[in-house]
């Protein structure tokens, strides 16, 4: 089941139902600790157990467990090993979940061994029932868990990879300033909306974090090189909503159960299909629409091209960064082609990605391939993207006119079109098979026999218009956006005051309590607030995930704050 796809609602609601206390097996401590404090503020009564505690708060739950008194104990795969034989022979076990269930195997993409004793649990507890659950599972990871654990004849369900909330699009070609003014235009567009930035080097997550913050956005940069304190703050406070953006290398994210993370940026290209679907899987766990942008570019092909040839499963990272490869370069519908990599065969396309939202226009572009093959081949193949572009819209470089390619026949044969145009025609050259990258040799083009067939006219090319976009400047410093001081902006439209009204009591109530904003309410419950405007206890009780608890907690200030915000008078 996809990430946000309700997959601890599948065990919550039976644990809370059945007498007992539900043991749950989860690998992380920070994402025990999310559930439980979401669960807490529900008013259900769990727990969780780990290594860090001190040794009294740990004898502490024990006994609460043994009293029964605790619904979901959550516990790592460690903990099982040592409370197998007193802590869980004294509970009452109505069900054992487990959680991130690929990491019991060698095929998933985050193998854990402390993962692979769990079949002890089966061997001791065969007649509880037992439930394993994971967002990540190809075909070989699914057998092996089940075979780990040792279930027999288990009942799979298998729901569609697809979230539909989540928009798809992808960029070619820009270079760094330009990857930055579309990134600042992107979170200009995405005011106050948490989102992930996945960059591929360390480096890369400090220099961009950097740069957005003088642009005014609260950002920080996480990577596994930073001491385990600055992580653990950088988390907090990503969660908490007091910084915007993370720059984030893959390190950052398993742990995050933050539910209103309203976009993901990849800054770089991903190895994998599962990787970046993993990654953009972040976004929108509310179900919300949210929005997910990739950065293609040649360099990072190099680049993973080296990474997989090194990984010691040469040919495995080679054909997955193909697939990634041809997903990005697609020109039809990216989720039927996410969709049936994951083996999910879709009628119709979805009209949330941008192949679908801007359907491509062609044309014969033979004379412009021509142009360009015939550029490569009089250098002897042995120049580079940026050069063959340089050579083709006849630049006066330096370096051009030293290899003496400013003699070229090709020379300023392409000056009809910009450098970005050309980029962008180049890379769909690449797409259809006409050149290849040397990447052996700094990224040299090759041309292929296919591209032959175009030179010498024996076949045409159809080429896709290439349709500028205006983001490449970047707006300036001074007097850039700022987020806005903690009271409730008067702006034309009602919904938007009372919106960011609620927004700013809900981050007021999240820092005094020290919980994540979304545990109190989620974006759901507030837009849901926005629209029915609720101006009484009655009517609050039936927004949605406003249960008892959070009603007698929380109902009495938000309606006072969507009274004030419509004028009415304090409710007596
Ligand atoms: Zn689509």
């Amino acid at each position: 089941m996809p990430t946000g796809g309700g997959k601890s609602i599948c065990f919550q609601l039976p644990a809370i139902y059945l007498p007992g206390t539900a043991i749950v097996v989860s690998p992380l401590i920070a994402l025990m600790k999310d559930q439980v404090e979401a669960l807490i503020a529900n008013g259900i009564p769990a727990a969780a157990l780990n290594s860090l505690m001190p040794e009294e708060e740990r004898h502490r739950i024990r006994q609460l467990c043994i009293q029964g008194k605790v619904k979901l104990l959550y516990i790592s795969p460690e903990g099982i090993m040592s409370e197998l034989h007193w802590l869980l022979q004294r509970i009452d076990i109505s069900l054992i979940a487990i959680d991130e269930a690929h990491c019991i195997s060698h095929w998933g993409h985050d193998f854990r061994p402390e993962y692979t004793q769990l079949s002890v649990l089966k061997e001791n507890f065969p007649k509880v029932p037992l439930i394993a659950l994971t967002a990540t599972a190809d075909k070989i990871t699914r057998t092996d868990i089940v075979e780990q654990l040792k279930l027999v004849d288990p009942k799979i369900f298998i729901s569609s990879f697809d979230r539909p909330n989540l928009s798809l699009t992808i960029r070619r070609g820009l270079n760094k300033k330009e990857k930055t003014a579309a990134i600042v235009h992107f979170i200009h567009a995405h005011h106050r909306q948490s989102g992930i930035i996945y960059c591929m080097s360390r480096s890369n997550t400090e220099k961009l974090a950097e740069e957005l913050a003088e642009y005014s956005i609260r950002t920080i940069a996480y990577h596994a090189g930073l001491p385990p304190e600055k992580r653990e703050k950088a988390q907090e406070d990503f969660i908490n909503d007091r910084v915007q953006v993370v720059c984030a290398t893959v390190a950052f994210g398993m742990g995050i159960d933050k539910s209103n993370v309203r976009w993901v940026i990849h800054y770089n290209m991903p190895g994998s299909i599962e990787n970046y679907y993993q990654e953009i899987g972040r976004a929108g766990r509310d179900g919300m629409k949210s929005d997910t942008l990739l950065f293609y570019s040649v360099g990072d092909l190099i680049i993973l091209r080296r990474f997989a040839e090194d990984s010691g499963q040469k040919d495995v990272n080679l054909q997955k960064l193909n697939r990634m490869r041809r997903y990005c370069e697609a020109d039809i519908c990216r989720r039927r082609i996410l969709l049936s990599y994951f083996g999910e065969e879709t009628e119709t396309d979805c009209g949330n990605c941008d192949v679908c939202k801007n359907p491509p226009q062609r044309f014969d572009g033979s004379i412009l391939v021509q142009k360009a093959l015939s550029g490569i081949f009089r250098t002897g193949q042995f120049v580079n993207m940026s050069t063959l572009i340089d050579i083709l819209r006849g630049s006066e470089r330096a370096e051009l006119t030293e290899k003496g390619y400013n003699k070229l026949k090709t020379f300023g044969v392409g000056k009809d079109l910009s450098y970005k145009e050309w980029k962008e025609y180049l890379y769909q050259m690449l797409q259809l098979g006409y050149i290849e990258i040397d990447y052996a040799s700094a990224g040299r083009l090759k041309v292929t026999q296919l591209g032959r067939k175009i030179l010498f006219g024996e076949q045409t090319a159809m080429m896709t218009v290439y349709k500028e976009t205006k983001d490449f400047a970047l707006p300036t410093k001074k007097g850039g956006f700022k987020y806005r001081p903690i009271r409730p902006i008067q702006s034309a439209s009602v919904e938007e005051t009372l919106l960011d009204s609620l927004q700013q009591l809900r981050k007021q109530i999240s820092e005094r309590e020290h919980i994540p904003a979304y545990i109190i309410f989620s974006d759901d419950a507030l837009d849901d607030m926005v629209e029915k405007k609720p101006t009484t206890l009655d009517a609050f009780s039936e927004i949605r995930g406003v249960g008892q608890l959070k009603l007698d907690k929380y109902g009495k200030v938000f309606v006072a704050l969507i009274r004030f915000v419509l004028r009415l008078p304090k409710e007596s």
